[in-house]
């Protein structure tokens, strides 16, 4: 499918199943690397991060465990500006090694908001994964570890990620074709 139709937005093929099954490789031989002999708890950012975190984590050798928080900041299109948790973390986080999993860091508001909940759980250390990262977008100074792939401000969609819900199913990713 070179291009698909979702509401009144038409979106063009735009990462292959090999471009992204490479870069999810990449990030976790890297993790793999970093936290050889250490436990990790890799938290990921529902609802966007559920295919990539399945895909990461089948590729991740050392020991780990994996927690979900469900966040939300994108209506449609756009951001909000406004981050709401709307699944929380309930264990005891105390001196844990903390892997955050996005589907992509944008402004980065949701990062900024993960990253205070973890500080206020006194975390050992937090580093963060995120297969999409949108340089030109981004507005804070976290680091961002483990970059899948750069790319530019545009709307994308599959892989995970959706359009109002829609397109999540999608193996490939796609981005919103200008007119
Ligand atoms: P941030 O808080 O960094 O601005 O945005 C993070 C969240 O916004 C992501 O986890 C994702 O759910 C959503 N998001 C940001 N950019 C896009 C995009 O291009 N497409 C889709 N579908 N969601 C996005």
């Amino acid at each position: 499918m070179q291009e698909i139709q979702i509401h009144n937005s038409t979106f063009e093929s735009y990462l292959t199943e090999n471009e992204i099954d490479s870069s999810v490789q990449k990030i976790a031989v890297a993790i793999n690397s970093e936290y050889q002999d250490r436990h990790v708890l890799f938290i990921a950012v529902l609802n966007g991060s559920f295919m990539f975190c399945s895909d990461l984590l089948k590729k991740i050798t050392v020991s780990c465990a994996v927690s979900f928080v469900k966040m939300q900041s994108y209506e449609g299109q756009e951001t909000t500006g406004k981050v709401s948790e709307l699944i929380g973390l309930s264990e005891d986080l105390n001196g844990v090694d903390v892997v955050i999993v996005e589907d992509i860091v944008d402004t980065g508001n949701t990062l900024e908001k993960l990253y205070a909940l973890l500080n206020d759980k006194s975390v050992n250390s937090i580093k963060t994964a995120t297969l999409l990262y949108k340089p030109e977008a981004y507005k804070k100074n976290l680091p961002i570890d483990f970059v899948g792939i750069e790319i530019p401000n545009e709307f994308v969609l599959g892989y995970g990620l959706d359009y109002d819900g829609l397109g999540r199913n999608l193996s490939k990713i796609y981005k919103l074709k200008k007119h």
